[in-house]
C-alpha cells in the first residue's frame, strides 16, 4: 500500500467529480476515516498531506491524542457516541459529526458550556430510516436543528449521513441529494437563527464521487486511503462493506 499515491488519487477523484459538477475541489474536505488504524499511520498519512483526520472511537480519539500522532491535523469525531463518553470528545475535537439525538445533543451542550467552549456539531441523519444505523429521522431534523441552535454549547455547521452500503456507482446519489436538499430547507426555515449551516459531510471510500456531485464539502475516506480493514467486534461503528473503488 502506498498512501501517497493513494492520496493523490482519491485528490484526483474528487477534483474530476467536483470539475464536472462545476464545483471548486478546493471546497471539499477530505478527511482521512482513522478507524483501525495506528498512531504511525496516522502521522504517516498527515506527513503525506492529510489535514483532517476523523475517529470513530473514544478509545482510538484518546490513544492518537495521547500520541500526539495527528500533529497539525485537525481531529474530527465521526462514530456512534454514547453520552456517558461525551466527556472524552467535547472540547478535544474540530467537529462531532455523529449526533445522532436529542439526548446526545443537549449532552453535549451541557458538557460544552461547563467547560465554557462551544463545540461545532453537525446532525447524523438517517435518510433511508435503517433500523441498524443512529441518526435523526428527516422530518425530525428541523425540530433537532432548532434545539441545536437554541443550545449555547454548541453551533450547528451542517448535516451528515451514511447511506447503505451502495453497490453500484450512482446508487447513493439520491440520498446526497436529499440531505443537500435538507440542509437547503433547514437554512431556510431559520433564517432568523444565524445558523451557517455550510458543511455537509457525505461520501465515503465506495460512493464519494456521488457526494461531491451532489454537494458534499466533507468526504470520509478510510480505505481508499489505508487498504482493508479487518472486520470490526459488534458494537463498532463500521458502516459495511462499501464499493471496490479504482
Ligand atoms: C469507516 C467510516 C468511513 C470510511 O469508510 P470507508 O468505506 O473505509 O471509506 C466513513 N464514515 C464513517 C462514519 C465511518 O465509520
Amino acid at each position: 500500500m502506498d498512501l501517497r499515491e493513494n492520496i493523490e488519487r482519491v485528490r484526483a477523484g474528487i477534483a474530476a467529480a467536483a470539475r464536472a459538477a462545476g464545483r471548486n475541489p478546493a471546497d471539499i474536505t477530505l478527511l482521512a476515516a482513522t478507524k483501525t488504524q495506528s498512531s504511525e499511520t496516522i502521522r504517516a498519512a498527515v506527513a503525506a498531506g492529510i489535514t483532517a483526520c476523523g475517529e470513530n472511537r473514544v478509545q482510538e480519539l484518546t490513544a492518537h491524542l495521547d500520541d500526539d500522532a495527528y500533529g497539525p491535523a485537525q481531529v474530527h469525531f465521526i462514530g456512534h457516541l454514547q453520552t456517558n463518553k461525551v466527556k472524552y470528545v467535547v472540547g478535544r475535537v474540530e467537529l462531532i459529526h455523529s449526533v445522532s439525538s436529542e439526548r446526545l445533543l443537549r449532552a453535549i451542550a451541557d458538557r460544552a458550556e461547563r467547560m465554557w467552549l462551544t463545540q461545532d456539531i453537525l446532525l447524523e441523519i438517517n435518510l433511508a430510516g435503517e433500523a441498524s444505523k443512529s441518526g435523526f429521522p428527516p422530518e425530525e431534523a428541523l425540530a433537532a436543528a432548532r434545539l441545536a441552535a437554541s443550545l449555547k454549547g454548541v453551533r450547528l455547521r451542517g448535516l451528515m449521513c451514511i447511506p447503505p452500503a451502495a453497490s453500484a456507482p450512482g446508487e447513493n446519489l439520491p440520498h446526497f441529494q436529499k440531505l443537500r436538499q435538507l440542509a437547503v430547507d433547514i437554512r431556510g426555515e431559520m433564517v432568523d437563527n444565524r445558523v451557517d449551516m455550510d458543511v455537509l459531510s457525505m461520501g465515503m471510500s465506495g460512493d464519494y464521487r456521488d457526494a461531491v456531485a451532489a454537494g458534499s464539502t466533507c468526504i470520509r475516506v478510510g480505505s481508499a486511503l489505508f487498504g482493508p480493514r479487518p472486520p470490526m467486534s459488534p458494537g463498532g461503528t463500521a458502516p459495511g462493506p462499501s464499493l471496490p473503488h479504482d
